[in-house]
């Protein structure tokens, strides 16, 4: 619902901040692609460009597409930058490019509300979620754009309910140029793992939209050309199960009506395996992956931080059980726990073997401001603020020999030949599990057929003569053209030439060990 009784007019400029190089934003894929050039539209920053006076010309600049330039600010009257702390000096970035033009500049989105320190240099600090304090913003704005004296902070004390949101502005955004597309249907998580800042950020008790919205939003989705994938950010999409069970009938319904031209992803705890009635939603709801915080697969390590709810299933039945869904998992795993040993990283090599699953997030545990694990690492004064560490942990286990772990268990885990072999057994054992929806006009369409073959063309040529890799490639991709697996080739290739590329620079040692690292690497931060 968007606020009334404004009537002057502002120009506002939307920028959202390029990512540091990371695991998850796949970059080494979008050259095999036909223009992907980000990873997913910013559902904060759409969503309050979406809420902004209708009568407000607004302009959104994701800057992992392109830089805003000295027009765009030039045109703008006021600045809105949303981000997390991945990406805190990219947003400290930008905020410097706008003073440069003498633009008030606000700051909202996860990092900002957990750590506004961060942020000394902002305007407008806009701390929590959508609610009275973007609506004080736009009536700040409206008054007066120009640059306040001091730095003015605006805390939501009374949160816009979810079902009032409006769809985020996809519009605005190229959402042809991303890898995947983003929704969300419900916010906070009712657990409270140790090191995870969502319980303190979005609460314990799920806020949900409710399914018309979601099947709007898709609506919107497809008239502004997404294609192939939708992943939903929900922190965890059975954090309320009841809520899950509702939305699926709509969004089978959905898929149903317009042919299944999308699939569905998602993020859930393990203990989704115990509900089968929900994974058969799913499965009907054509939901392919879904990325599970398994964190470690050591038992004594899970109930050290909180996370016991991962064993309520034996994690590898677990994971067979979603497989047999058809449901390919991706999982996080941390390295650097207290309860880790010199062996850990054996161990984590052998369950990536017993588990087959391709795609696995290594991080170095980081403590996350407003977290459990920062608090209880505070008063055991093993908080280390340096930029040049890869994790602001103090580890019980020497760093460096740490650091070398993720190293090697990156550099393992994804030699070619590793993991094209993981997902060869997810092409024979999960894969088939999938429904198997009748092919749609939009599959069949000159469109979607060219998509492929220039993907097909971009993998042969950049992987298969190009790459070093190509003898494992061509083992792998000569059985898929054999029995006509053209799909799974390009989409396993994609992100497999990815991992292998992004753990390649990883354990020679040119990139961060930790996804929330403030060390810098090196064109993470917008030339301009
Ligand atoms: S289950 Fe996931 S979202 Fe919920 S508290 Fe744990 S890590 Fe965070």
């Amino acid at each position: 619902m968007r606020i009334e009784g404004i009537e002057n007019v502002r120009r506002i400029l939307c920028v959202f901040p390029r990512y540091t190089s990371s695991f998850g934003t796949f970059e080494y894929a979008y050259p095999l692609t036909d223009g992907v050039q980000a990873f997913m539209p910013p559902q904060g920053l759409l969503l309050i460009a979406a809420y902004l006076p209708e009568h407000w010309p607004v302009r959104f600049i994701d800057e992992n597409i392109r830089a805003a330039t000295a027009e765009d600010f030039e045109w703008a009257e006021a600045v809105l930058v949303s981000g997390m702390h991945i990406q805190r000096q990219q947003m400290n970035d930008i905020c410097r490019r706008a003073h440069a033009h003498d633009l008030a500049v606000a700051i909202g989105g996860p990092s900002v509300s957990a750590c506004p320190d961060y942020y000394p240099s902002f305007d407008y600090l806009h701390v929590g979620e959508l609610g009275d304090a973007t609506d004080e913003l736009i009536a700040r704005l409206a008054r007066d754009p120009s640059r306040p004296e001091r730095q003015i902070v605006l805390k939501t004390a009374d949160r816009l309910d979810m079902t009032r949101f409006p769809i985020p502005a996809y519009e605005l955004a190229e959402i042809p140029r991303y890898f995947l597309g983003s929704i969300q249907y419900s916010s906070g998580c009712p657990y409270q793992c140790e090191f995870c800042d969502i319980p303190g950020l979005y609460g314990r008790n799920p806020r949900l939209k409710s399914p018309q919205q979601i099947t709007a939003e898709l609506d919107k989705l497809l008239e502004c050309g997404i294609m192939g994938s939708v992943y939903f950010v929900d922190d965890n999409f059975i954090g309320n199960r009841k809520a899950a069970l509702d939305l699926l009938p709509h969004l089978i319904e959905w898929q149903k009506k317009t042919g299944y031209v999308l699939r569905f992803s998602c993020e859930a705890t393990l203990n989704i395996a115990k509900r089968p009635e929900i994974l058969a939603g799913m499965r009907e709801a054509y939901f392919c992956t879904i990325f599970c915080g398994i964190e470690t697969p050591d038992p004594v390590a899970l109930k050290a931080m909180h996370k016991d709810h991962n064993m309520m299933v034996p994690i590898m039945e677990a994971i067979e059980t979603l497989n047999s869904f058809g449901m390919e998992v991706v999982s996080g795993i941390i390295l650097g726990l207290d309860t880790d040993k010199p062996e850990t990283g054996q161990h984590l090599l052998e369950f990536i073997e017993a588990s087959q699953i391709p795609l696995l997030t290594i991080n170095l545990l980081q403590a996350l401001p407003q977290t459990p694990l920062w608090d209880r690492l505070k008063r055991e004064n093993r908080l280390i603020e340096d930029e040049g560490r890869d994790s602001n942990v103090d580890f019980r286990l020497p760093y460096e020999d740490v650091v070398t772990t993720w190293r090697a268990c990156m550099g393992s885990a994804y030699q070619p030949a590793k993991l094209l072999e993981r997902y060869e057994y997810q092409i024979r054992h999960t894969y088939p599990k999938r429904l198997q929806p009748p092919r749609s006009p939009q599959q069949t369409s000159w469109k979607n057929i060219k998509l492929g073959l220039t993907m097909l063309r971009n993998i042969f040529w950049k992987v298969g003569v190009l790459c070093d890799y190509k003898i494992e490639f061509w083992k792998f991709a000569l059985r898929r053209l054999a029995r006509g697996e053209i799909e799974y080739l390009i989409s396993s290739i994609l992100v497999a030439h990815h991992l292998i590329m992004f753990a390649r620079d990883a354990s020679g040692g040119h990139t961060n060990a930790s996804y929330y690292s403030l060390k810098l690497q090196e064109a993470s931060v917008p030339a301009e």
